[in-house]
């Protein structure tokens, strides 16, 4: 129950296991094409651009800024947390001038705050974090976006935590790179790294001046390669993740299967369920309110008194694995647990029985089932 990798889906377990082909072999190719259709479905962006490349979301954060910066060029770093701030170290690797926005722990940054910087000073991009999952604070891009739009500013969206479980429509909010990884709500195990691109975003990395920095993420040497598997045909330039690539589309299949505002509504109707159980246990989380918490995960503070290695590894004694905290000031303070991809009401049950348990044994002042109770109500 960690936020990612996630537990995967048997069927998608099972894809992975096939015979290894060749990245040429026709059924591999039809799946790569078909991995990359569908991923247009799952970002709501008929239009947009897919890269399906072998690596993981801190390579997708990568690929979009090496792509899209020039040195000295202006970007804007909104951050609600740890992986907000990533991007900056990225940015600064390529030689861009950062500007940081920073929401005080647990909160978003105002969105007068986003205009005022864009107004004060021209700027290329804004780079922001849709769930950063150190915090479980959820941002909506769409309003960030449109300021985006109206200050001629490209807009890059770190969903590696939203990606497949919370509300996105990447082309009618117009943001133009939403990128993720594999091993998150998008159910398959670590190392792909996913990305789609706006026409827009594309036109940008087509009239830059200088050269990509990078070579491995270098869309020149990508783009080409998507295009020949989206028109069927054979084609190289790094050797793909075959297995992982065939269990994409299994898991993207599930996916557009269920539905994705089905999905993402089941995401939701689980989250805030999980919330009140927690709350019912006069738990307090680390998001500053309800309507900024993420629905892929939920960052909870230790209660007061409450040892928290010793309540992790009680945890872990029923079998229940959470995580630590991972924002450094505040980092054993509070623990995490991802309810994303193929969750259900029954692995929430087992946390909240798991962490009830451990609570009593530590002679936190709750009756039996308080939580259990609320939940199930809820839902
Ligand atoms: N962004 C966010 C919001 C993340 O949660 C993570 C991983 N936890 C990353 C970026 C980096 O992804 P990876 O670990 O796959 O490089």
């Amino acid at each position: 129950m960690i936020p990612g990798p996630i537990e995967f889906e048997p069927d998608v377990l099972q894809a992975m296991s096939m015979a290894t082909t060749s990245h040429v072999a026709p059924d591999f190719i039809e799946v790569f094409g078909n991995s990359l259709e569908l991923m247009r479905e799952v970002w709501k962006a008929p239009k947009g651009q897919p890269f399906i490349v072998a690596g993981t979301g801190t390579l997708a954060m990568d690929m979009a800024i090496t792509n899209l910066i020039e040195p000295a060029d202006n970007v804007l770093v909104i951050s609600s947390g740890y992986f907000g701030k990533r991007f900056q170290d990225i940015l600064s690797r390529y030689g861009a001038n950062t500007t940081i926005l920073e929401a005080p722990v647990g909160e978003v940054v105002p969105i007068e705050d986003i205009e005022k910087a864009l107004k004060n000073k021209p700027y290329k991009a804004l780079t922001m974090t849709h769930v950063d999952t150190s915090t479980g604070v959820l941002i909506d891009p769409k309003p960030i976006a449109k300021l985006a739009k109206k200050y001629n500013v490209l807009s890059i969206l770190d969903g590696v935590c939203s990606v497949a479980g919370e509300t996105l429509q990447q082309e009618e909010w117009g943001i133009d790179v939403v990128l993720t990884a594999s091993q998150k709500a998008v159910g398959v195990p670590p190392g792909l790294a996913l990305l789609m691109a706006s026409e827009k975003a594309i036109q940008v990395w087509q009239n830059r001046k200088t050269p990509v920095c990078n070579y491995y993420a270098d869309w020149s040497n990508w783009l080409p390669i998507m295009k020949a598997y989206e028109a069927r045909k054979p084609s190289y330039f790094g050797t793909p993740a075959v297995n992982l690539v065939v269990a994409l589309e299994t898991s993207l299949k599930i996916i557009c299967n269920e539905g994705i505002d089905k999905r993402v509504k089941r995401h939701q109707k689980l989250a805030s369920a999980f919330r009140k159980a927690i709350a019912a246990l006069h738990l307090e989380i680390l998001p500053k309110s309800n309507n900024i918490a993420a629905n892929t995960l939920t960052a909870v503070f230790y209660p007061k008194g409450i040892d928290g290695t010793a309540l992790r590894s009680k945890i872990a004694s029923s079998n229940v694995i959470i995580a630590g905290g991972l924002l450094s000031e505040i980092k054993n303070d509070y623990f995490r647990i991802g309810h994303m991809g193929s969750v259900s009401v029954n692995d929430l049950l087992a946390v909240l029985g798991a962490l009830e348990r451990a609570l009593i044994e530590l002679e936190y002042p709750i009756a039996n089932g308080e939580s259990l109770q609320v939940f199930l109500q809820e839902l």
